[in-house]
């Protein structure tokens, strides 16, 4: 299964190839802000439609997860981190899949608020 997402004005736009077996809605101090719903792929199931570097980063505490956003419509539909075995995985950000219908999934919550 493909699935196209993007942020709200278009100036980033990817395909996530992948079956979503698990969501994940984490508590950590920028999730909780930022109301993500998680799917963790390694990076390569990932093909982006517009460059990269038109994504702004942030990073915090041990600067090991890449929270991307857009600069001009604020949506964040992916970060990029290592899954501990220093493989590239993405977390998508699933609510920046337009087509998909979030009330079929089981939502698991992550503890991240102690991290
Ligand atoms: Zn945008």
């Amino acid at each position: 299964m493909k699935y196209a997402s993007s942020c709200h004005c278009g100036a980033i736009a990817f395909e996530v190839e992948g079956e979503i077996e698990s969501l994940m809605e984490c508590n950590c101090s920028i999730c909780s802000r930022k109301g993500h719903v998680l799917w963790f792929v390694p990076k390569s199931q990932v093909t982006f439609q517009t460059p990269e570097s038109a994504m702004s980063t942030y990073t915090f505490n041990k600067q090991v997860i890449k929270h991307n956003f857009c600069s001009t419509c604020g949506c964040s539909p992916i970060g990029f981190g290592s899954d501990g075995e220093g493989n590239e995985m993405a977390a998508i950000n699933v609510r920046c899949i337009p087509d998909l219908d979030l009330s079929q999934y089981t939502i698991n919550h992550y503890d991240g608020k102690a991290l």
